[in-house]
């Protein structure tokens, strides 16, 4: 199982009169390629952060790839989401003042997975996957095009190797084309290296590239 979740209730601090989480049980297995509608305030983003382990739960349990990454010391918690989850923002968080390849490699140096030199190699066959064009590598990640930095993020994550990537709405500002290109080149990497995904959206247009498609008012039910 890639993730089981059960009884979880989580409400920001000072705020306990507003929950924005209480999940009875939700379940993804290994391979799983999840879609989650829900509108804007209903804790999708939150939601997302429990399973990274960037926020805990007040109540109940969290389990990624069986590991109770809840109730680890927040040095482990951190080391965990490196090694095994690949979290694409709804922003990207990319570093704005280092270039494409800088970004990609300091996300491979917190992981310590690999030889710096074989990430140097893997970093360019990304890129070139992801048709991002020699001439933009050395760019700051700041003059890239929204598109653009979209696909780096996504080398970002993928440069890790991760059992599981989740993304916070990674298509909200793309036009159709580009839309089905992103998550084209999403499903390939996913499918090759068998990640589990899974990806939060209000685009309805995106059901049919996914093999589960949830309301995420039946998954959280506040
Ligand atoms: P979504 O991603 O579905 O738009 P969010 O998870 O961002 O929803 O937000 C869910 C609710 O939690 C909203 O009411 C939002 O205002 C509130 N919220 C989000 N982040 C914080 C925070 N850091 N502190 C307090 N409240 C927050
Ligand atoms: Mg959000």
């Amino acid at each position: 199982m890639s993730i089981n979740i059960s009884n979880v209730a989580f409400h920001y601090p000072g705020r306990a009169s507003k929950p924005v989480l209480q999940i009875p049980k939700w379940e993804v297995k290994s391979g799983d390629l999840v879609l989650i509608y829900g509108p804007s305030g209903s804790g999708k983003t939150t939601f997302l952060n429990t399973i990274a382990g960037l926020i805990l739960p007040v109540r109940g349990s969290i389990e990624i790839l069986g590991e109770k990454v809840f109730k680890m010391p927040g040095f482990r918690r951190d080391a965990f989401r490196a090694k095994n989850i690949g979290y694409v923002f709804q922003q990207f968080n990319l570093i704005p003042y280092l270039n494409v390849i800088d970004n990609i490699k300091l996300a491979a140096n917190f992981s310590k997975k690999k030889e710096i030199v074989k990430i140097d190699e893997e970093i360019i066959v990304l890129l070139k996957a992801l048709n991002i064009a020699e001439e933009d590598w050395e760019l700051h990640s700041r003059r890239l095009s929204h598109g653009q930095a979209q696909r780096v993020a996504i080398a970002r994550v993928l440069i890790n190797r991760p059992k599981i990537i989740i993304a916070d709405e990674p298509t909200s500002s793309l036009d159709p084309l580009n839309k089905g290109s992103f998550i084209n080149l999403l499903l390939s990497f996913v499918a090759k290296y068998e990640i589990t995904l899974i990806v939060v959206s209000h685009d309805r247009s995106l059901s049919k590239y996914f093999n589960r498609v949830e309301l995420f008012s039946e998954i959280n039910i506040i």
